[in-house]
């Protein structure tokens, strides 16, 4: 089923999903199943699961030079959805990006996905290479989400990349899309960023899944923008628990968000992380109720790689 049936079907209560990242490799797929499992009482709608393409590594060959190589640490983003599906009968939502991929390689990953009956993505740009600065698409590839999106959106209605070919089966993929309520890092306004959000869901995204967040007025504040654009599909808010002092530094470092300042000093009255975990529990059961009680479509939890303090969240909040 659909991101977008499931909320529909709810008629106004607040669902639970979560993203899972695939595992490094080397690691067994049962870590995945390990972390899924334990939230499979919580009756999640759907599961994501990230998408990790290339990195640059450079090794030295002992003679004086340096080889660049290229290496993929996750791989396994549709392989795992399509285990979820078959295991757990919950739909899996692979992440599908630009970088790194053609358009002629986008089209032939999503015909995988079609056949193996995954009818949901989120349809994402994804960051620079590690080490460079600046996104750089391939040869043929896409810049932006919104043209991604387009050529899902194509693919929906039969229309493949070969122009002259007949009889065409049309996919059938729901579209998901990111949006940024602190603003996207590149954006030079949140007005620019907002007219580019608005050109996912006019290309065909039909849902958005927020950056995580730490300060619920953020989120409402966004929304209340995104609807006087005319962007009126649903928003779902991305929240994650803080776990580490390191975090204080590395979230808004990665991912360009602010934490709270009443956050910030309960983590730091912490003597280690045990505390800090406590702490940041808490904070996003206190996020989570009233997020929920403001009637959001779902709460969407950022599990990345650990399961255990979701599992006590949502305990708390479904
Ligand atoms: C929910 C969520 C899940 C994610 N999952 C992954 C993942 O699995 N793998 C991964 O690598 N990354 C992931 N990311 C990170 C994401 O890839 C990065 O944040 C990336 O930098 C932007 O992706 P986007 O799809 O939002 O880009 P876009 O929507 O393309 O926007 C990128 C920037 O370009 C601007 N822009 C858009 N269109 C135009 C245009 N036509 N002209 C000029 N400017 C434009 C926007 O304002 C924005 O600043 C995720 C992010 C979120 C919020």
């Amino acid at each position: 089923m659909k991101v977008t049936e499931h909320i529909e079907n709810a008629n106004g209560e607040t669902l639970f999903s979560f993203e899972i990242l695939p595992p490094l490799k080397g690691h067994h797929i049962q870590s995945i199943f390990d972390n899924i499992e334990p939230l499979l009482r919580f009756d999640p709608k759907f599961i994501d699961v990230t998408y990790h393409r290339e990195e640059y590594q450079y090794k030295y060959n002992g003679e004086g030079l340096w080889r660049k190589q290229v290496v993929k640490k996750r791989p396994g983003t549709v392989g795992i959805c399509a285990a979820i599906q078959n295991k757990y009968k919950v739909d899996a939502v692979p992440h599908v990006l630009c970088g790194g991929f053609t358009r002629e390689e986008t089209e032939n990953f999503l015909i995988d996905l079609d056949f193996l009956e995954i009818d949901n993505v989120l349809a994402l740009r994804g960051d620079p290479v590690k080490n460079e600065t600046y996104f750089r698409p391939e040869p043929d590839g896409h810049s932006y989400a919104s043209e991604l999106i387009q050529q899902i959106s194509d693919l929906n209605i039969g229309r493949y990349l070969d122009e002259e070919m007949k009889n065409s089966a049309p996919m059938d993929f729901c579209i998901g899309a990111a949006a940024y309520p602190e603003k996207h890092i590149e954006a030079p306004s949140i007005e620019s960023d907002l007219f580019y959000l608005k050109k996912k869901v006019e290309n065909g995204a039909t849902y958005l899944i927020t950056q995580m967040g730490f300060d619920n007025q953020k989120f409402f504040d966004f929304v209340k923008l995104c609807r006087e654009e005319g962007i009126d599909v649903p928003i779902i808010p991305g929240l994650k628990p803080i776990s580490s002092k390191r975090q204080l530094t590395m979230l808004p470092h990665r991912f360009h968000v602010d934490l709270p300042n009443e956050l910030v000093l309960e983590v730091l009255k912490c003597k280690n992380n045990n505390e800090i975990r406590e702490v940041g529990i808490e904070w996003c059961i206190a996020q989570s109720k009233e997020l929920k009680e403001a009637g959001v479509p779902v709460l969407h939890y950022y599990c990345m790689g650990k399961s255990d303090d979701i599992e006590r969240i949502v305990e708390a909040v479904f």
